[in-house]
């Protein structure tokens, strides 16, 4: 199936302050961060016509900018207006929303502090990350070859495209090989995070989680945690070593896109969706539709 491409679909992107039809939201060739890697990103999802965590994003946004030293000429609340706005142009009630910003094309070179910083939204329908079925059962993850590099290699901290080359390799090895992702290890070795979600695991009904360090501290991830500690189930954060695994008895990931997906398999190591996997699956759910829980 050859899919839909992203430059030509009907629609509109908030880009620069205005909305543009879908097909004229381009950028030039000697755009730097075409070259360079100077642009930031973020993933929401729009759930019954409200963008879960919407704020949270955006802030995360400006500050992924901000450690790769530009600034967003725009306030959070405007960005946050853009996102809403552009979610209702495009009549969607769940979709994926895609705010990004760049440097522009005003100066070409390593160096470029005089460049525009560019901001746009595109809203889409994105159903699930990973196939549904899969999803119940478990993904199949296999060991990425690329490690995650150290807060002094790189601004592990941003939400930042140049962060994404090696998940993008990863992925593509993974998907060829017949997984659905790539499980990453960071520079020490020790377990960090998938290509585009963040990993727990659980033993003897606590669950465990890689420290934040050096990989994306994610907002799934931070909501996961509040969900299970409100449960009062004990949420570890800590290193933890590859050969670990074997003690775990559940495993799952978090992130906007991949939601909360239970794992089945991570190179040799094997996982069942339990409980705890799948209960925080749903409470996960619910939360991002508002559903009321009682009990
Ligand atoms: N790690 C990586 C590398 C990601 O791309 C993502 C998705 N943004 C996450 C973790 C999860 O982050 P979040 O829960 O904020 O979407």
């Amino acid at each position: 199936m050859t899919p839909i491409p992203f430059d030509d679909r009907d629609g509109w992107i908030w880009m620069d302050g205005d909305f543009v039809p879908w097909r004229e939201a381009r950028v030039h060739v000697l755009t730097h961060a075409l070259h360079y890697a100077s642009s930031v990103f973020e993933g929401e999802r729009l759930y019954d016509g409200e963008i879960f965590k919407l704020t949270d994003h955006t802030r995360r946004l400006f500050r992924s900018a901000e450690l790769l030293d530009f600034q967003i000429p725009y306030t959070v609340a405007e960005i946050d207006r853009a996102c809403n706005e552009t979610a209702a142009r495009m009549g969607l009630a769940d979709g994926y929303v895609r705010p990004i910003a760049w440097r522009g094309a005003e100066q070409m070179g390593v160096s470029a502090p005089l460049s525009r910083t560019h901001v746009a939204v595109a809203v889409w329908e994105w159903p699930s990350y990973y196939d549904p079925a899969a999803k119940a059962r478990g993904v199949r993850l296999t060991w990425a070859k690329w490690r995650r590099p150290a807060p002094d290699t790189a601004p592990t901290e941003a939400k930042a495209a140049g962060l994404y080359m090696i998940c993008t390799l990863s992925k593509h090895a993974a998907e060829r090989a017949g997984y659905a992702d790539a499980m990453m290890l960071d520079w020490r070795g020790q377990v960090a995070e998938a290509t585009g979600a963040n990993v727990f695991f659980v033993r003897d009904g606590a669950i465990h989680t890689p420290t934040p360090d050096c990989i994306l501290n994610g907002i799934t991830r931070q909501t996961v945690m509040a969900l299970a500690r409100a449960r009062g189930v004990e949420v570890i954060e800590r290193a933890i070593m590859p050969d670990e695994l074997a003690t775990f008895s559940e495993c799952f990931i978090t992130g906007s896109a991949a939601e909360v997906t239970p794992v089945s398999e991570i190179g040799e190591h094997r996982f069942t969706p339990g409980p705890l996997s799948l209960s925080l699956m749903e409470q996960y759910s619910n939360l991002t539709r508002r559903v009321a829980v009682t009990a």
